[in-house]
């Protein structure tokens, strides 16, 4: 019987794309750059693949932080230090929370049913901000982060920190909800959690790969839990 949900944040309760799109304007703004809709698609390509990286432990979250607005400014043809504008990024980040679609209602059914936690790969303060600015907070139990327990989705470490949280709640009584293949469902799978799919892209089901459900929209939630 399920007692807990761990739910990933970005692109799963808070639309990471919209989010990080408003920060891009308020930072492109700040240094008096006009944005253009496609810097939005360069920053996604870019970003996308350095996560990608992370998650397979071929780089660290600091070292991301360190290579992305100098990768993404340089595809952009744009000669600012991207290292400053990383710091900007983040900041404008913080100010910039919007839910996906039935977020809110689907997280208000959850709590009041199971223990509910969130499960993210991002900077600690950055997270709780946003999740107290989307005024989403309120409805979990344990916020947990990448940037507080020292270890990244999908590695075991991740899921046993979380774990040690949940004192008597064991792997096989959890569900792991998230919208990445390679970070959420690959970790729930190797911890033994079921996997709960969010397949709002409507991309093609990976090979080798079974989650245990798949929904396309966040309140098909109710039909599993
Ligand atoms: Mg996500």
């Amino acid at each position: 019987m399920i007692k807990c949900v761990l739910i990933d944040i970005d692109n799963t309760v808070l639309d990471f794309n919209l989010s990080a799109k408003e920060a891009m304007k308020i930072v492109f703004n700040e240094y008096e750059i006009q944005f253009y809709e496609e810097m939005f698609g360069v920053f996604t390509g870019i970003n996308d693949g350095l996560w990608i990286e992370v998650e397979n432990g071929r780089m660290t979250k600091d070292e991301l932080f360190k290579v992305r607005w100098n990768t993404i400014l340089n595809a952009m043809n744009i000669n600012l230090d991207g290292e400053t504008f990383e710091q900007k990024f983040l900041k404008a980040l913080e100010v910039c929370a919007v839910p996906m679609k039935f977020a809110e209602e689907i997280l208000e059914y959850l709590s009041s049913r199971y223990i509910l936690c969130a499960a993210t790969n991002a900077p600690h303060e950055q997270q709780l901000l946003r999740l107290e600015r989307s005024g989403l907070i309120k409805y979990f139990d344990h916020i947990f982060t990448s940037g507080k327990l020292g270890a990244t989705k999908p590695s075991r470490e991740f899921f046993e920190e979380c774990f040690k949280a949940l004192d008597g709640v064991s792997a096989d009584e959890s569900i792991m909800i998230g919208d990445s293949i390679t970070a959420d469902i690959v970790g729930g799978i190797n911890y033994g959690i079921t996997t709960c799919w969010y397949n709002y892209r409507n991309a093609p089901a990976p090979e080798g790969i079974t989650p245990d459900y798949i929904i396309g929209t966040l309140d098909e939630i109710k039909n599993i839990l």
